[in-house]
């Protein structure tokens, strides 16, 4: 069955991210499955190097770590404040969670992405070879597709989404929505996180291009797309492993004795407004308002680094959370007790896993998330003789799969407030029966599932079209 040749692997993201050869899990799942595909095939990662210079050039940066190839280019200053902290992070990733109220809609937004689509079309074509499957991923690349195919390229090209597809009528919000969706038709095949998104996507084409759907198939005119749910995974194996490591032994061991016998809350995420943090605090101080008798007994320890902190909504959101644990924690706080424990800081992964498993409940409640790997981090990292309970958001992608969590609705403070109560006084077999459905489903649907699936697909592609 895996006897064919590979074809030689292109990925293209907005920053690369090459193996660092780091052992006991540091590295993020994505980069290692995506580096594994890369060293099998001798491809090529290709992205933006993370600098500016005054001028674009369109020189590449080749390098080689640990048997990866990567290509990166450097943008301009102009590129940054207008394609990525404009076009992507201002406008598209608020329309796609759903937070129309904060995208914000510049026309020099829109011609600085265009624009730097052009540059790493422009840059990335001479490097792409005839049997080349090129694969581009995320909202900073929807339009490269159609670029390079206007430069002549006749490769095999796929796309995948890692954030949600907004619903049709929220996108008919965005200026240019038309433009911007027929770019993906460039594609040979299209992969979206969850079967919501897939659908959303669906109605736009049958709505406002009176496309047709047949199964995987979308057809809009005389031009037929693959068009796939297909959910990303973690790098389980590595990350159970990353959860054994004496790192993360040590940090669980240091975690259960200034826990002090209290039962453990986990929130890890990048601060960002979609991750509903403000309403899992609102959840909480519910919690305990209505509980009394748990002060002293329960704590949240939630990390959340900062992140896109050149973004308004986003120092925002760091001062409203700032404002707000300060508030629970003075309304609620005893001299040997504090209710919430912020932390702005990143750790290492396997330090990271030991805190998950210290953890009575992992508390992931997004109002809108393309996947969430935290859920299945925490999932991962568990104990399967005495089991944490995770506590999801309806809307996480991830609920499609782990559908033994307590799924909650992130608005609802009273939602948030009951699950932790269960979650709490959940006995030990329930724990472990829903933990295990959940960790089926971590281990099977893992990264490189993910990242076979979606390959599979793009090749297939190319057989039908020979057949
Ligand atoms: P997003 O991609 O939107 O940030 P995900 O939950 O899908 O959300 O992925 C976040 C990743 O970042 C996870 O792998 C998580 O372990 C990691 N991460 C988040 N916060 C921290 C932190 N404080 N320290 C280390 N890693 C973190």
């Amino acid at each position: 069955m895996e006897q064919r040749p590979m074809s030689r692997l292109i990925i293209v993201s907005n920053r690369v991210q090459p193996p660092s050869g780091e052992g006991g899990g540091n590295q993020g799942g994505l980069a290692v499955a995506l580096s594994a595909a890369l060293r099998e095939s001798s491809g090529i990662w290709f992205g933006w190097s993370g600098e500016t210079v005054d001028e674009f050039t369109g020189k590449i940066d080749f390098q080689r770590n640990f048997g990866v190839t990567t290509a990166t280019i450097d943008l301009e200053p102009q590129d940054l404040d207008e394609y990525y902290n404009g076009y992507a992070n201002r406008t598209l990733w608020p329309l796609f969670h759903y937070r129309v109220d904060l995208a914000e809609f510049e026309s020099g937004f829109a011609e600085g992405y265009e624009r730097v689509n052009q540059r790493f079309a422009d840059t990335l074509e001479p490097l792409i070879e005839t049997d080349d499957l090129v694969w581009i991923h995320d909202y900073h690349m929807f339009p490269l597709g159609a670029r390079l195919r206007q430069k002549g390229i006749r490769n095999r090209i796929g796309f995948f989404l890692h954030i949600p597809w907004p619903p049709y009528r929220l996108l008919l919000s965005l200026p240019n929505h038309r433009e911007l969706v027929e770019t993906l038709l460039a594609y040979d095949v299209v992969g979206f996180q969850t079967r919501d998104a897939l659908e959303c996507f669906h109605d736009y084409v049958r709505n406002e291009l009176s496309g047709a759907i047949d199964g995987d198939r979308v057809t809009v005119g005389d031009r037929t797309i693959t068009a796939i749910a297909c959910p990303i995974g973690i790098d389980a194996e590595n990350f159970v492993e990353a959860s054994q490591s004496s790192a993360a032994r040590y940090a669980h061991y240091r975690m259960r004795q200034s826990t002090n016998g209290r039962d453990m809350i986990i929130g890890v995420d990048r601060l960002d407004y979609s991750k509903g943090l403000e309403e899992r605090f609102l959840g909480y101080e519910r919690y305990l308002s209505s509980n009394a008798g748990q002060h002293g007994e329960v704590f949240l320890l939630q990390i959340a680094p900062p992140s896109r902190g050149d973004v308004q909504s986003y120092q925002e959101i760091r001062s409203s959370l700032d404002a707000l644990s300060g508030r629970i924690n003075g309304a609620f706080a005893d001299v040997e007790w504090v209710p919430i424990r912020y932390v702005n800081r990143g750790y290492p992964r396997d330090k990271l896993a030991g805190i998950y498993r210290a953890a009575k409940i992992g508390l992931v409640t997004p109002l809108r998330d393309g996947m969430n790997l935290v859920a299945k981090e925490y999932i991962a990292a568990q104990d399967p003789e005495d089991p944490g309970v995770l506590i999801l958001s309806r809307f996480a992608g991830a609920a499609e799969q782990l559908t033994d969590a307590l799924l909650i609705n992130p608005h609802s403070p009273e939602d948030i407030c009951d699950a932790i109560a269960q979650a709490l006084a959940m006995p030990l077999e329930e724990r472990q029966a829903r933990w295990r459905a959940c960790m089926d489903n971590v281990m099977s649907q893992d990264v490189v599932w993910w990242r076979k699936r979606f390959t599979d697909a793009l090749e297939g592609t190319a057989a039908a079209a020979a057949a």
